[in-house]
């Protein structure tokens, strides 16, 4: 039996980390197990399920790159299957009309809960005769025995069914409830695996017994933990960041936040670090903890600059250019991004501070750094920097040895340490105190804007001295 797993959103809005992670474990197991992953669109919920949400969705799965092999199959588009199923379970005498009227149901809820019982539609309508006017249809629960999951990370699980009722399937209105019509799709969509957060336990024995009641096979299930902040609370805005899209306009690369996923609650002896492909080869479900996870942001900074630093800059390049049109930085008349990756990739956590600094290398710099001015750009500084612009003019081939001995020389002349070239030079070509190395920065600026920029940095210090 080839393995099916699938990922069901509700599209009430971003694509949450939780529920990235969610997607990601199932995509994963069935990458291992060589199977089919799904994506199916549960948007029955007409008030709160926008066309935006959808696309947020997948967007955010396309970004992770959790391709889906069938769908995104819509609920909405699934009405007549659900009718057709629910009519066949009443047929069957496995589901009955209910006629009793809202008021009756809250009344029992009331007297229930005043009793200290747990509030339980009463079974009235079961033996009811055909009425007139309106009625929900709800499912016939079994009335003893347990259901038993063998949940595939929490183990067995066994539920009495006196603890569940008649769930409603059908609403007033003809319309399906959510419960139904994720056991119909979960059957016609030949699930084999369901992969979904903790929050849904609750649902699973009354999903297996209607599976059971239309004689459809019932999945194995397995229930991830929920994401915690760092105060023990569940994961939400308050801590930071949780779409999964706010990631990468943070600057974040997608594989670094699926590892870091993978890990928030997986666990493959003490590694770390695990190449897309190590995932999927070692993923499994029995790996993954029973406890909840609490999210490092510490940790996923930790990542993200491991993958900026060892992966090809090539690649981290195209995630670097979203950044630089994102801060409306044109890079058409510049260096090769992955230049820039090569020689900024430590320096940074993320992308998006990788764009910030290193606008320099794609137009002027406004105004200097006030503190790097003040204490580079002096009178002393004059001459060194008239002397290495001399030399640079001078330059026929612009490369970065080139440039260092221009650099060396000009300190060797002067008789001066390398830093009172060095530091004037770097401010007034970056406009701050902070770059990578001088002679590999440089390489990458056209010589002509270098020399502008030493220009402009020598009319300052004529300025100062004016003002003085
Ligand atoms: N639509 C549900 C949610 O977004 C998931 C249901 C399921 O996985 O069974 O929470």
């Amino acid at each position: 039996m080839s393995v099916v797993t699938r990922f069901a959103p509700s599209p009430t809005g971003y694509l949450h980390v939780g529920g990235a992670r969610t997607a990601l474990y199932s995509w994963l197991y069935a990458q291992r197990m060589g199977g089919e992953f799904v994506l199916r669109i549960e948007d029955t919920d007409l008030e709160r399920s926008t066309p935006e949400a959808i696309d947020a969705i997948m967007q955010g799965m396309e970004w992770l790159g959790l391709k889906w092999d069938h769908g995104p199959y819509y609920q909405t588009k699934r009405f007549d299957r659900y009718k057709e199923l629910v009519q066949q379970l009443v047929e069957e005498d496995k589901a009955y009309k209910c006629y009793c009227s809202h008021e009756r149901v809250e009344k029992l809820r009331e007297q229930q809960m005043e009793k200290g019982e747990k509030p339980r539609y009463d079974g009235k309508c079961r033996d009811a005769e055909e009425q007139e006017g309106p009625f929900v249809i709800r499912f016939k629960n079994p009335d003893d025995g347990v259901v038993v999951i063998d949940d595939l990370i929490r183990g067995k699980i066994e539920i009495a069914n006196t603890e569940l009722d008649d769930l409603i399937i059908q609403r007033t209105d003809g319309s399906p409830t959510y419960n139904f019509c994720v056991v119909v799709d979960d059957w016609d969509m030949k699930m084999t695996h369901v992969i979904r957060g903790e929050d849904h336990i609750n649902n699973t024995p009354r999903q297996i017994n209607i599976l059971k009641a239309l004689n459809a096979p019932i999945p194995v299930y397995a229930h991830v933990s929920m994401i915690l902040g760092d105060d023990g609370k569940k994961l939400s805005k308050r801590h930071g960041a949780v779409s999964v899209m706010q990631y990468r306009d943070d600057g974040y690369l997608p594989e670094a936040l699926l590892n870091y996923l993978v890990r928030l609650g997986w666990s493959h002896g003490d590694q770390e670090i695990f190449t897309l492909e190590e995932m999927k080869s070692l993923f499994s479900l029995e790996g993954v903890s029973k406890s909840a996870s609490a999210f490092n942001t510490e940790k996923l900074n930790w990542i993200n600059q491991h993958y900026i630093k060892e992966s090809d800059p090539e690649h981290v390049a195209e995630h670097l250019a979203w950044h630089f049109a994102d801060q409306s930085i044109n890079t058409e008349n510049g260096p090769a991004l992955s230049k820039v990756v090569s020689i900024q990739a430590d320096r940074v956590k993320t992308l998006k501070e990788m764009a910030e600094i290193s606008r320099y290398f794609y137009e002027d710099y406004s105004e200097f750094d006030e503190k790097a001015a003040k204490k580079h750009l002096r009178p002393v500084a004059k001459q060194p920097l008239e002397t290495v612009k001399a030399k640079f003019a001078a330059l026929a081939d612009w490369n970065a040895e080139a440039i260092h001995t221009a650099i060396n020389t000009t300190a060797e002349e002067l008789e001066v340490g390398m830093g009172k070239v060095g530091m004037p030079l770097r401010v007034a070509v970056t406009g701050a105190g902070n770059s990578p190395s001088l002679d590999v920065t440089i390489e990458l600026i056209k010589k002509e804007d270098v020399l502008t920029r030493i220009d402009k940095a020598l009319a300052f210090i004529a300025e100062r001295e004016q003002q003085a």
